[in-house]
């Protein structure tokens, strides 16, 4: 079962790496992960440390590659690889890049700067994922068990974040008309607290973040209250390990805080649908700021490798499987995957075969809203990189047409996977459960308290 699979794939292996190969975005996240590498066996063990991966706003990915460590170097040839598809493509620079370290300027060029420079040189700014941002405070805080973690952490959400005044007000409006006489005492401020729900904050109401200055002051502010008896459980324990410990995270923390605003100007946010609540129209909104689409992306990877341990032949095939699937359901879920578009596929590149076809026999395409892949260059996707580490010169086609006869010649090779499991498709996720699609606001550690939210009249930063 699993070699009729892995022959049936090694012939569409192309079409995935076109398909991939032909992402782009204008927002760009840029992520690592350990985790996949651990089911690498074999010849392969040992050899790929880091899975790193781009995604765009969609949390389609653009690349993932295994590499054995996460330096500059290694990650030189996957950086020019996609500076060179978006050349080729003849598509602009994105605007916007969002990492989860390597992001600052202050002393030097940042990391990823280095890597990105024609993109950096033509204007893409490298930001810092914001819940990174907040995460590295723990590394002062004792345990995320203490009573005020929670209080810490959103004291920190509110500090970076203001809500947006008109969003807000609807959402309200909304609430009271399901209970229009039992809601009539409250005041607003009374709804925001008590009624609304981090759901709803999260997804109706657009953040815009407040300043680096503004935040400084805010961040400066909680933290010299929790030092107090304001941080302490009922035993006299604090939350910070100790008042040095906190300062010390603190100072390294400010060098960033221009490195998580939003650029000034730039609508973060778009509608991905209408809702009526109560008869008030309210719009659902998706936000492109920060990397959690690829945590989601990262939790769902392991899956994509049947069984603990894995050979770097079919290795490579479930990853390029993996992700053209992944990809293709990330744009079925999104607005425009949705409007128009009459089949779902898993290889965009049969789609534009089909098109060819059609246009051929009956003088138009069947998906005009099909935009055509572009032929793959040098880049070099997933294991590729350590292949062409023990075969120099390394050709791509030829690689792959060596594995398709070895695969085809090798018939006695034994399963170890259950039957069924390579087979596996996943359903088509509803937008609302997209983990590709997971906004910043669903995360507990970014939901302020709501008796503490600050309001503002703009819907994009200053
Ligand atoms: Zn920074």
């Amino acid at each position: 079962m699993r070699k009729a699979f892995l022959i049936s794939e090694a012939d569409n292996i192309e079409d995935y790496r076109t398909q991939i190969m032909s992402t782009f975005g204008q927002v760009l996240k840029y992520d690592s992960t350990k985790k996949i590498c651990k089911k690498l066996s074999g010849d392969g063990k040992g050899t790929a440390e880091w899975c790193t991966n781009v995604a765009n706003e969609q949390g389609q990915i653009l690349i993932s590659v295994l590499t054995c460590e996460e330096s500059l170097e290694k990650m030189r040839p996957m950086a020019e690889g996609l500076m060179e598809r978006y050349r080729r493509a003849d598509e602009a620079p994105p605007e916007l890049m969002y990492v989860d370290r390597g992001c600052c300027r202050i002393h030097a060029v940042s990391s990823v700067e280095q890597l990105f420079s024609d993109w950096t040189d033509r204007g893409m700014l490298v930001r810092l994922d914001i819940f990174h941002w907040i995460h590295r405070f723990d590394a002062a805080l004792r345990t995320d068990h203490h009573p005020k973690y929670a209080l810490f952490k959103s004291a920190l959400s509110a500090a970076v974040f203001a809500y947006n005044k008109d969003d807000m007000a609807l959402l309200v409006q909304a609430i009271r008309a399901g209970h229009p006489t039992n809601y009539a005492s409250l005041t607003d401020s009374q709804i925001i607290e008590l009624r609304i729900s981090k759901y709803d904050l999260s997804h109706y109401v657009r953040r815009i973040t407040v300043s680096a200055q503004e935040t400084c002051v805010r961040v400066q502010c909680a933290i010299d209250l929790l030092k107090g008896a304001a941080g302490m459980d009922e035993n006299q324990v604090h939350l910070f390990k100790d008042s040095a410990a906190i300062d010390h995270v603190w100072e390294n923390q400010q060098k960033h805080l221009e490195c998580i605003q939003d650029p000034p100007g730039r609508n973060m946010y778009t509608i991905t649908k209408y809702v009526t609540r109560n008869g008030v129209r309210l719009a659902r909104y998706s936000t492109v700021r920060g990397s959690n689409s690829l945590e989601g992306f990262h939790s769902f990877l392991p899956d994509m490798i049947p069984g603990p341990h894995c050979a770097a032949v079919p290795f490579q095939f479930y990853l390029l499987a993996g992700i053209a699937r992944w990809n293709s359901n990330r744009e079925s879920a999104s607005v425009q995957g949705r409007k128009g578009r009459k089949h779902m596929v898993y290889m965009s590149p049969l789609v534009h075969r089909l098109n060819q076809r059609c246009q051929e026999l009956f003088g138009e395409v069947e998906e005009a809203k099909y935009r055509p892949p572009v032929p793959a260059g040098d880049e070099r996707i997933g294991l590729e990189y350590l292949f062409s580490q023990s075969s120099e010169p390394f050709s791509t086609p030829d690689h792959y047409a060596q594995t398709r006869e070895t695969l085809q010649a090798d018939e006695d090779e034994d399963e170890d996977v259950p039957a069924g499991v390579a087979e596996e498709e996943e359903e088509l996720q509803e937008e609302d459960d997209d983990v590709g699609y997971s906004s910043d606001g669903e995360r507990d550690s970014l939901t302020p308290l709501r008796n503490r939210l600050c309001l503002t009249d703009q819907a994009v930063a200053a």
